[in-house]
């Protein structure tokens, strides 16, 4: 007898990318794991779940990719790929 072989296949999905307005709850630890170039983006976590944040212009945080590590991991992986850093452009004066 012989077994049949299971065939697995890979599908690359890209997430959905929502930001909302980051409220970070009274107590816990927010723990940053990983920080794109510039600061763009950080992996964070706090409570057990993971997420991305990224400054606003009035000083606070959105976020997005709330959930599991490997969620948090691949919207952050997504985002800091596709970042265009003006960091990286040289100065012209
Ligand atoms: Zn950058």
């Amino acid at each position: 007898m012989t077994k049949a072989r299971r065939k697995t296949r890979r599908v690359e999905e890209t997430p959905s990318i929502e930001w909302e307005p980051h409220r970070p709850p009274k107590g816990g630890i927010l723990r940053i794991r990983a920080t794109s170039c510039c600061g763009a983006y950080e992996l964070a976590s706090l409570g057990g779940q993971y997420f991305v944040l990224r400054p606003t212009s009035d000083g606070g945080h959105e976020e997005t990719g709330r959930g599991m590590y490997a969620h948090a991991a691949k919207v952050f992986i997504t985002l800091a790929s596709e970042h265009w850093c003006a960091a990286d452009q040289p100065l012209i004066i």
